[in-house]
């Protein structure tokens, strides 16, 4: 199912409630983490007793696991966990969820803390740091796993692999008692230890759950807590030989910084009987501070000709499909931003569409219609020509006395709707016009089809912001390519003097003069994928690469762009918005600009 685009939004609606909305209110209106205590730090119960009544009124975390770069859809679980914290007075952590040695780095890291900020979020409130990560509670959790043991709630299991899968059931057969089920507290703790110390070979043993092997919901059929696996954490070392799964650590995590509403994606909804087992075990056993976090689930976002799989993404990185996690065309946060994306943008986008317990997908316009709508007020306008042919004005000396004869023109830089009231407009463009300028090659035609008002042999039109010209004709070359346009100029027709409507022009079309106009390289990116759901039912995604999705021409833009710099945003007037690259951008000289978007939503139109 796909949305339509959303309508403009109207004062005030941006912030509509949604049901994860209502349960805040609802915890806020009962009182139901009124009594949390938080001794500045994550802890366990005794740790947070000692500490102050919590000043956040909610907390919430955004959980990444460093092994790729984020995406759009992190993009939009980072906006709904801060942004829900800021706007009922709470705290949200960014929180690694480093527990899984094998894939993590600290590249991945970096890159996470720069896009959230980059987003507009920030961990720090109240004078502390609320970044934290999951490995810092290797302690508590294997604390946590001898109390379990203890209590009678966890055994080590050495069955084979394949024992385990055949004795785990499905969803018609109950599964089957494990012959290690029934060790004795003591026996658990004691291969337990050894296990910790590196005793046991990598997948020789794990600890499990001891809830239900016949439990319907075959996620609390002794799930597995901690395996062996002798790997190098990129930030515990080797200190672990045994690591907690999962489904263990991330209450875990959860429960020791004293967050209040857990928020998952729906694929986690299956586990949340096991989340709430074992906090419930650890708070009874007084080691977690109580009340314990609670999990909702909300849909995730899926958006059309897009894919957000960290597997699928890397694939197109490692073979070289695209140039790099920053792409323009990757919907990763870092490749949003090179292709123009602004936070506000990113932000509006996650408000418009909201949270919602059902899948659906999101289409791909509503994205840039956010931006456009960002941009429209703010983008700086100029004009540049995309694909220049020369237009040559023969009369100019008759007219001006000189063929070197320029003159300034000036534009507003922002259309007078774009400047808010009270606000002071910035100063105009100020660009030259003189014999010979660039157009767009499609602005003229020899032989003009039906309803054409652009240049053709007798025709007239106006030089945006210049002057009104007739057209006489054209040069070619041997293979009947258009190699000049010509005109004449009209004395006394320059916009904004007395003269500018005596002669009626039937078009206005864009240029820059030859002789102030800057070369650069234009980046026309579209969509990566022609197909609309690209990996939808096990499709082979590389076959939807759009092959036309990147095009870089060659083209002259107007004088005020020598300013610009890297990241700066821009409408080309009748292009669409463009953002100076922000990785080449200057670099030797040149000006690289990307293409953001079209200044409608032209896609399949
Ligand atoms: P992995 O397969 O590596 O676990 P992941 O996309 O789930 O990939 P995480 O780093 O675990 O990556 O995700 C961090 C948070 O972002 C999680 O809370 C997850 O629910 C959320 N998230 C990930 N993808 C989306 C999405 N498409 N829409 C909304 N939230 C998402
Ligand atoms: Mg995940």
């Amino acid at each position: 199912m796909t949305s339509p685009a959303a309508p403009a939004p109207t004062e005030g609606d941006t912030k509509a409630s949604n049901f994860l909305r209502q349960i805040i209110e609802a915890d806020l209106d009962k009182g139901t983490y009124a009594s949390r205590r938080w001794a500045g730090s994550p802890g366990d119960a005794a740790h947070q007793a000692a500490g102050q009544p919590d000043p956040a009124k909610i907390r919430t975390r955004f959980p990444p696991e460093p092994n790729g770069y984020l995406h759009v859809g992190h993009a939009k679980s980072i906006c709904l966990n801060f942004g829900l914290a800021r706007d009922y007075g709470g705290i949200c952590h960014l929180r690694f969820d480093d527990t899984n040695p094998e894939k993590e780095s600290t590249e991945f890291v970096n890159s996470i803390v720069d896009a959230v900020q980059w987003l507009g979020f920030s961990w720090e409130s109240q004078g502390s740091n609320h970044l934290y990560q999951a490995s810092d509670y290797f302690g508590f959790m294997y604390r946590a796993a001898e109390a379990l043991i203890e209590g009678g709630h966890a055994y080590v299991d050495e069955q084979s692999a394949d024992d385990m899968r055949a004795n785990r059931g499905d969803f018609t057969t109950p599964g089957k008692d494990s012959p290690f089920r029934g060790r004795t507290p003591a026996e658990n703790l004691a291969r337990f230890r050894e296990m910790r110390d590196g005793k046991l070979a990598d997948g020789a043993a794990v600890l499990r759950a001891k809830i239900d092997m016949a439990s319907p919901n075959i996620n609390l059929r002794d799930p597995a807590i901690y395996r062996i696996r002798r790997a190098t954490h990129h930030h515990t070392g080797d200190t672990w030989c045994i690591y907690p799964m999962y489904t263990y650590a991330h209450p875990i995590e959860d429960a020791l910084e004293q967050i209040t509403h857990s928020f998952c994606t729906l694929e986690f909804e299956d586990q949340r009987p096991f989340y709430d087992w074992l906090l419930e075990r650890l708070t009874e056993a007084s080691l977690l501070a109580s009340p314990p976090p609670r999990q909702y689930e909300f849909a995730r976002l899926n958006l059309t000709y897009v894919i957000t799989s960290k597997r699928k993404l890397a694939q197109l990185v490692n073979e070289k499909r695209v140039a790099g996690w920053d792409d323009p065309r990757m919907p990763t946060i870092v490749g949003l931003r090179r292709r123009g994306y602004t936070p506000d943008s990113i932000q509006l986008f996650a408000e418009r569409i909201g949270v919602t317990k059902s899948d659906s997908w999101i289409d791909y316009s509503v994205l840039e219609g956010c931006l456009r709508e960002d941009l429209e007020n703010k983008a700086h306008r100029a004009m540049a020509v995309l694909d220049p042919v020369k237009l040559v004005m023969t009369n100019w000396a008759e007219v001006f006395g000189s063929d070197a004869h320029t003159e300034d023109c000036t534009q507003p830089a922002l259309p007078h709707s774009a400047i808010a009231e009270g606000q002071t407009p910035p100063p105009d463009r100020v660009f030259k016009i003189g014999k010979e300028v660039w157009i767009e090659r499609e602005d003229f035609e020899e032989v003009p089809p039906k309803g054409y008002k652009r240049l053709f042999p007798g025709n007239v039109v106006r030089l945006k912001g210049g002057y009104v010209i007739e057209c006489t004709g054209c040069a070619k070359d041997a293979n009947g390519q258009v190699t000049e346009v010509h005109a004449k100029v009209i004395a006394n027709t320059k916009s904004g003097t007395p003269g500018a409507d005596s002669v009626k022009a039937k078009a206005a079309i864009t240029w820059v003069a030859a002789v102030d106009a800057i070369a650069a390289e234009v980046r026309l990116y579209d969509r990566l994928f022609s197909d609309p759901h690209p990996d939808a039912g096990g499709k082979d995604f590389l076959s939807a690469l759009n092959p036309n999705s990147l095009k870089v021409v060659q083209a002259w833009v107007e004088p005020s762009l020598a300013s610009a710099k890297p990241d700066d945003k821009f409408q080309f007037e009748r292009h669409g918005y463009f953002v100076a690259d922000r990785v080449d951008h200057g670099v030797g000289g040149k000006a690289v600009f990307n293409r953001v978007t079209g200044l409608k939503d032209s896609w399949g139109k």
